[in-house]
């Protein structure tokens, strides 16, 4: 779609279940047009799970969604978040501010705040990284420059009231969450889990459409975080699906075994890749893995993707560290 049009998109809610609102917020990426956070009635307001990314007019969105659905952002009576990427958590000082709730996140949120703490050398770890990937500097300058105007789609860092670890419970109408930390794609992330309703809140651990992302560097081996992820909460065996982006959908057990099957398809491209080609570095294999030269588009997904599977190919003695700069 046309940068215009989608940029003319706006904030809509809808009631998905009663007491459950999907509120759709705009997002400006390519390729991920929005993200969802959601209501839950809880006596005279809402627990709003996640809160979209902040940018010029974000707020906007979020309270003509709100508002579509008879809410105000002074309902909200607790902000979860199912993790510390910008499109979960970017607004999470507007809702706290305008309503004066508890914010609960998962204590693992380093990965968010070291772009707060010093953003110049948290941009400067990431060159470093892609450029020890094989990544070639003008590209990578470029990419950088840019990564540097976008800024990081947070208002403003808000540590939480509470940490959401397991054996912490929200009470709702709709009765109480229980969370389970589900890192892999975040080392903050959780979901939430409503038993006698067989309802998740999955944030983007697990989505409609299989899309894998893995935050590098933060933890020993994403990959397999993510797998013993999707261990847990199979083991819920929920029955609907709010997911932080798309629809909600049923099936999950499908779609935990869909997350698996393309986990197992990608781990065997790279090793594969690996073997035929010898030593190669993290930057020549993206285009094995995905059919396409990494771009300034997709620089910042794949190449982290592509990092955590070598980690783990290399924790399960299937690959070797040759290290050399750039390293292969
Ligand atoms: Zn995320
Ligand atoms: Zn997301």
């Amino acid at each position: 779609m046309p940068e215009s049009t989608r940029r003319r998109e706006l904030g809509r809610g809808e009631r998905v279940l009663p007491g459950v609102w999907r509120l759709r917020l705009p997002l400006p990426w390519p390729g991920v047009p929005h993200c969802n956070a959601w209501a839950v009635a809880a006596g005279a307001g809402v627990v709003l799970f996640d809160c979209g990314l902040h940018e010029p007019g974000s707020r906007a969105h979020l309270e003509r969604a709100l508002a579509q659905v008879n809410l105000k952002l002074e309902h909200v009576r607790l902000l979860v978040c199912t993790h510390a990427h910008s499109d979960h958590y970017g607004q999470a000082a507007d809702v706290v501010d305008a309503s004066g709730c508890e914010l609960w996140m998962h204590p693992d949120h380093t990965h968010m705040r070291a772009g707060f703490d010093d953003p110049d050398e948290a941009l400067a770890r990431r060159f470093e990284v892609a450029r020890q990937s094989g990544v070639p500097i003008e590209p990578l300058r470029e990419w950088s420059a840019s990564a540097r105007d976008r800024g990081n789609g947070i208002a403003r860092l808000v540590e939480p009231d509470r940490e959401l670890v397991e054996g912490v419970t929200i009470d709702t109408d709709l009765g109480r969450w229980t969370v389970h930390e589900t890192p892999g794609h975040a080392p903050s992330h959780v979901c939430l889990h409503q038993p006698e309703r067989r309802l998740l809140v999955s944030g983007d651990h697990l989505l409609g459409r299989v899309s894998l992302y893995f935050d590098y560097g933060w933890t020993p081996d994403p990959v397999g975080e993510f797998l013993a992820s999707l261990d847990t909460v199979q083991r819920l065996d929920a029955r609907l699906c709010l997911a932080g982006h798309g629809r909600t959908f049923t099936d999950v057990g499908a779609h935990i075994d869909a997350n698996r099957a393309l986990v197992a398809e990608r781990l065997e491209r790279v090793r594969r890749a690996v073997a035929e080609y010898g030593p190669i570095t993290a930057y020549d294999i993206v285009p094995l893995l995905h059919g396409v030269q990494l771009s300034q588009l997709t620089a910042g997904w794949w190449l982290p993707e592509t990092l955590c599977y070598l980690r783990h190919l290399e924790i399960v003695g299937a690959v070797r560290r040759e290290g050399g700069d750039p390293e292969r």
